[in-house]
């Protein structure tokens, strides 16, 4: 998709090889130009994260490092107020007319849309790219039924499909799973030694040094 920008939205709370290898993985076999992992500032529609909105995105730049042409976009941090996945949308297709765009999105975070600001407006804007999370992977029967309705209209798994239009179409594409879950690496990190060594490698160690330097998710209990 020659042009084309990635999106991958997210609290990276922290930002982990789950993360960043599937984006890479769908920006080489999309031949997307760039992919931009943008941190919520104030995500509406899960529980507040536990760093700081300055930390995600520091930890963010840290770990696109570590890959070619994948860019930490601080648009959302910067916005005030919730971070709407439509308004961001709208705001990298005015900044890039012409140019499609793909939204790239685990299939939990997929299933969910139908609760998101005017989602139907997003297949206006662009495609979406759905990455099956093996805990969780997509089950159209399980979907609210108005996204069921914009699944079977849109979904392929061709990805010329994409080329031939600047948004609208739902790819379902398989990449290397990656079963990281930053839930559990806030837990292994609050933990002991032990399980803090059962996670080195599972997130960039630029990222892990900041997270000691800074002393996050220390002693955090978390409720979800
Ligand atoms: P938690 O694991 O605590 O639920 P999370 O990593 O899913 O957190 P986010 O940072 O908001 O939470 O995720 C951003 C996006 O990355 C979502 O679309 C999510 O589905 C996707 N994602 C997260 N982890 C993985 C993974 N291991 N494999 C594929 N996609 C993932």
């Amino acid at each position: 998709m020659s042009g084309a920008i990635g999106i991958l939205g997210g609290t990276f709370d922290p930002i982990h090889y789950g993360h960043l290898r599937p984006a890479a993985e769908v920006r080489d076999a999309l031949r997307l130009d760039e992919v931009h992992l943008i941190p919520a500032s104030v995500p509406p529609h899960r529980p507040a994260p536990v760093a700081s909105a300055d930390a995600r995105l520091a930890m963010t730049v840290l770990g696109c490092a570590e890959f070619p042409g994948l860019v930490a976009d601080d648009r959302e941090i910067l916005r005030p107020g919730p971070s709407y996945t439509v308004q961001t949308l709208q705001e990298i297709h005015d900044e890039n007319p012409g140019r499609p765009l793909a939204m790239i999105v685990g299939s939990d975070a997929f299933s969910g849309i139908a609760s998101w600001r005017r989602w139907e407006q997003l297949f206006t804007l662009a495609h979406f790219i759905v990455i099956d999370r093996a805990e969780r992977p997509l089950v159209l029967g399980a979907l609210d039924p108005a996204l069921k309705i914009q699944c079977e209209r849109r979904l392929t798994t061709d990805p010329m499909r994409l080329s031939r239009q600047l948004a609208g179409a739902i790819l379902r594409l398989a990449v290397t799973p990656q079963p990281i879950s930053a839930t559990a690496l806030r837990a292994a990190l609050a933990g002991g030694v032990e399980a803090r060594e059962r996670i080195r490698g599972l997130l960039p160690a630029a990222v892990l040094a900041y997270i000691d330097r800074n002393q996050l998710y220390r002693s955090v209990p978390d409720a979800r």
